[in-house]
């Protein structure tokens, strides 16, 4: 179940267009994003074949799908994300399958209904989605809250805090802060306008980050492939 949710986490933020780290982003495009999707792919399970150029884009649009739950979550509207959740697992048809290869144990996949590469990695992808969203850890799907940054994740620390999709844009957040706080011991210009009042996009976050807490973490699992 991790690796789905790993991989729902990897295809939307490879897939889908925003901003990543304070930067605009755009997906990767022409043969770069096969490449970037059978990666995605692959941090969930080693064996996934190459995916082709038709298949890549369709994953593009399941992406969007995807990021449309973690967005739901993330602004507190969890009834329209059990809704998406639900569209998706009819519309994929997905279901519980027992398989047994390559000398592992039994262990549950989650089909689509065709077995098609992609149709049975959205099927997983909304399975893993609905586990969450259907559990106490419905609010650990996130959406990163530093400044001009949109990528998603799954929060699997033990207390539930992490604010942001990675140590870069904590590390962002914690500088901004950091220079936010130093402006405030300034004393104030002729004008009389308050230092923090200065500050735009990179105001300081309205709580202080704790470095234990607040740091991304990666399962073992989640590794690159
Ligand atoms: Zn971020």
């Amino acid at each position: 179940m991790d690796a789905v949710v790993t991989v729902a986490v990897r295809l939307v933020n490879m897939l889908t267009a925003g901003e990543a780290h304070g930067r605009p982003y755009a997906p990767p495009e022409g043969s770069a994003r096969p490449a970037a999707v059978t990666a995605a792919l692959r941090a969930g399970r080693r064996d996934t074949r190459e995916v082709s150029a038709d298949e890549a884009a369709e994953f593009a649009a399941v992406a969007e799908g995807l990021r449309a739950v973690f967005d739901a979550v993330a602004a507190g509207r969890t009834d329209a994300a059990a809704r998406l959740v639900n569209d998706m697992l009819a519309t994929t048809g997905a279901r519980p399958h027992l398989d047994r290869h390559d000398g592992e144990p039994w262990h549950l996949h989650f089909h689509g209904a065709e077995d098609s590469l992609v149709t049975g990695w959205a099927a997983g992808c909304a399975t893993g989605l609905a586990v969450v969203l259907g559990s106490d850890l419905r609010g650990r799907l996130g959406v990163c809250t530093a400044p001009r940054c949109d990528r998603v994740f799954v929060d699997t620390s033990r207390n539930a805090t992490r604010r942001f999709c990675s140590t870069s844009c904590q590390n962002r957040v914690k500088t901004a802060a950091f220079r936010a706080a130093r402006r405030g011991c300034v004393s104030p210009g002729p004008t009389g306008d308050h230092p923090l009042q200065m500050s735009t996009a990179e105001q300081a976050p309205r709580t202080p980050v704790s470095r234990r807490t607040a740091r991304p973490r990666r399962s073992a699992r989640a590794g690159p492939a």
